[in-house]
Parts: structure tokens; C-alpha cells; sequence
């Protein structure tokens, strides 16, 4: 069993959390204007958005963000797709492959991928391709965090949360070998955790 700990604030930290990044707080106040903007710029999109998940990392931005979306409007739909371009550890493959496909045709379709966290981009520039290809009428990301790396690729990623250091995080649906998702905020493992892992 895992330790916890409290926070300055009161609130709960696991204490294989060597520090927090971003509180369950700016996560929240950070949806809402996302979500706000993202409404705003598809108002006039027929069939409303088909918000497309990225399992499982941005599981929880999703939940989030589609709740958020619904205080606004236009109508949203879901998809979830899972795809792998990182192993157990925490560096990339450099290999994408589609673990779960799109249930339905996205012809016409105006998409919002919604993703936990653009590094390489590798993972992103190959979704967007792939989305382009099964002609949607417009594909736009929505993703929580970017890591500095992410502008030495070419991504168009119109919706950015939180620009955040390079560092490994884990949190808020982010893992680091499955566990940690179901922290409220995203913070840094300490360095004894990989140690013993
Ligand atoms: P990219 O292809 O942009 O390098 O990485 C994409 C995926 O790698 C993300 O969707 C996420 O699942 C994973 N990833 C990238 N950086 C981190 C990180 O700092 N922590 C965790 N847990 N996953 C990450």
C-alpha cells in the first residue's frame, strides 16, 4: 500500500509524489476555459463535435472536458481510440500502433482529438494523418499538456493547457508502468520509485 501525505492546502498527496505541477485546481479552472473555447470556435459545426479520446491517458482530461463542453453547447459525441507509442518505462518506442480502432465512419465529421500530453508529437502527427484520411471535415487537438520537444515538430495543436518542463509526470490519467492514473493533479515521481520498479 502506498503512503499519503497532506498538502500545505489540506488536500491529500501520494507520497511517491516528489512534487506537484499542476493542482487538481488549475487542471479544473483550465478545462472550463478550454472548453469555452473550444464551444465557441465550433458553434456553427454541423453535427455538432466528435470528441475522439485517446485511451487511455486522457481518459480523465476527457471526462472533464466533455462535461465542461456540455455547459455550452454544441452537441458532442464520443469515440475512443487506443493507440501505443511508449512501453513501461518512460521513453518512446518511436513505434505507433492502433491497440483500438474508431467504432463509427468520422466522414464529415468535425473531430476534436482530445490528448493527455503531446512530447515527440510522434504519436499526434501520425493520429492527425490518419484522421485526415478517413475524411472528417476538421481535425483539431485538444491537449492538456506540452512538453518543450513538442515545437521541434510540426503539430498543429490549436488548444493547449499548460506548457509544462521536461520531466516525466505522472497523474490525472497519465501512468507510469499502469499505476498513478488516478491522481487528482500531475506531479513527479521521486527517483526511489523507478529505483524499485
Ligand atoms: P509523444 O508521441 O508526443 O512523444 O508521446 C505521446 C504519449 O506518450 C502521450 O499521449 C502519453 O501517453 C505518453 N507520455 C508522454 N510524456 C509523458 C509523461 O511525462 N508521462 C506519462 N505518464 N506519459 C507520457
Amino acid at each position: 500500500m502506498r503512503h499519503a501525505g497532506a498538502m500545505a492546502d489540506g488536500s491529500w498527496y501520494d507520497a511517491d509524489i516528489d512534487h506537484v505541477i499542476i493542482s487538481e485546481e488549475q487542471i479544473r479552472e483550465k478545462i472550463a476555459e478550454l472548453a469555452k473555447q473550444v464551444s465557441a470556435d465550433h458553434a456553427d459545426a454541423e453535427g455538432g463535435i466528435l470528441l475522439v479520446c485517446v485511451l487511455k491517458g486522457a481518459v480523465m482530461f476527457m471526462a472533464d472536458f466533455a462535461r465542461a463542453l456540455g455547459h455550452h453547447g454544441p452537441s458532442t459525441e464520443m469515440e475512443f481510440m487506443a493507440v501505443s507509442s511508449y512501453g513501461q518505462g518512460t521513453t518512446t518506442s518511436g513505434v505507433v500502433r492502433i491497440l483500438k480502432d474508431l467504432d463509427r465512419d468520422i466522414t464529415g465529421r468535425h473531430v476534436v482529438v482530445v490528448e493527455d500530453i503531446v512530447d515527440s508529437g510522434l504519436t499526434l502527427s501520425w493520429l492527425m494523418k490518419y484522421l485526415q484520411s478517413r475524411s472528417a471535415a476538421s481535425v483539431e487537438v485538444v491537449a492538456l499538456f506540452r512538453k518543450p520537444d513538442a515545437v521541434k515538430v510540426q503539430v498543429p495543436v490549436k488548444y493547449v493547457g499548460f506548457d509544462i518542463p521536461n520531466e516525466f509526470v505522472v497523474g490525472y490519467g497519465l501512468d507510469f508502468a499502469e499505476r498513478y492514473r488516478e491522481l487528482p493533479y500531475v506531479g513527479v515521481l521521486r527517483p526511489e520509485v523507478y529505483a524499485r520498479s
